[in-house]
């Protein structure tokens, strides 16, 4: 069972997106999928909710207790937790459900430099565990047709966790499908949000084996 976290203390930086694209493509790949919806506003449920024949099964888990709670929860391929911002304590019990913390980062170094109290929770999760956790940014609302500048990569390579060579892209699609609690996979197939977010998947499997 894999436990992926998308964390970012930041609002707006992606997370609900990422997260409900992630369990529904993993889903979509032949897995037996849980969304953790980890924010007390309750975005992922309320995506969720949008949609009576929702395939994609999430529960709520808003209190610091997500490690413990999951382990009552039954087998599963892969839990995604969709984090919660700010809250400290949800992160750290997020980061200590997780075999991968998974941190959307919008391409501006402020975006960036917001991740720096979460960069060290996460680090120091990753010592203590030697090997347990693993850890990547992911570019989040990068703008098509644009590479991202030196200085935001000079500021992540200091972090010191690596940084996906997928990215996802601001695209209408993902507040457009969204809205009726799908994801681009329903709305459009064969489009170029479903194949970056089929990249970002395999990206992700080939690091957790
Ligand atoms: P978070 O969960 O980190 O607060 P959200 O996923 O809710 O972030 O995104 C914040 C807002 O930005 C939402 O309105 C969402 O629809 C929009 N958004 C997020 N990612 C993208 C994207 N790649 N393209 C277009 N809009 C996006
Ligand atoms: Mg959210």
């Amino acid at each position: 069972m894999h436990v992926i976290a998308v964390l970012n203390q930041k609002g707006g930086s992606g997370k609900t997106t990422i997260a409900t694209h992630l369990a529904r493509a993993l889903q979509l790949d032949g897995g037996d999928v849980l969304l953790v919806d980890s924010d007390p506003q309750g975005s992922a449920r309320d995506w969720a909710a949008a949609h009576e024949e929702q395939p994609v099964p999430v529960v709520g888990i808003d209190r610091p207790i997500i490690d413990r709670s999951l382990k009552s929860i039954g087998r599963k391929d892969f839990i995604v937790i969709d984090g919660a911002p700010q809250i400290e304590e949800l992160a750290v019990s997020a980061i200590k459900a997780a075999n991968f913390v998974l941190i959307p980062v919008q391409p501006s170094p402020y975006d960036v430099w917001a991740t720096s109290d979460l960069v060290d929770l996460v680090k120091a999760r990753i010592e203590i565990l030697d090997g347990g956790l693993k850890a990547a940014f992911v570019i989040s609302r990068a703008i098509k047709g644009t590479r991202i500048g030196g200085e935001i990569t000079a500021v992540l390579a200091d972090y010191g966790l690596p940084v996906l060579a997928s990215r996802v892209t601001q695209r209408v699609i993902y507040p457009t499908s969204a809205a009726t609690g799908r994801t681009a996979f329903e709305q459009e197939p064969g489009g170029e949000a479903a194949q970056e977010i089929r990249g970002l998947v395999a990206e992700l499997k080939g690091l957790l084996k």
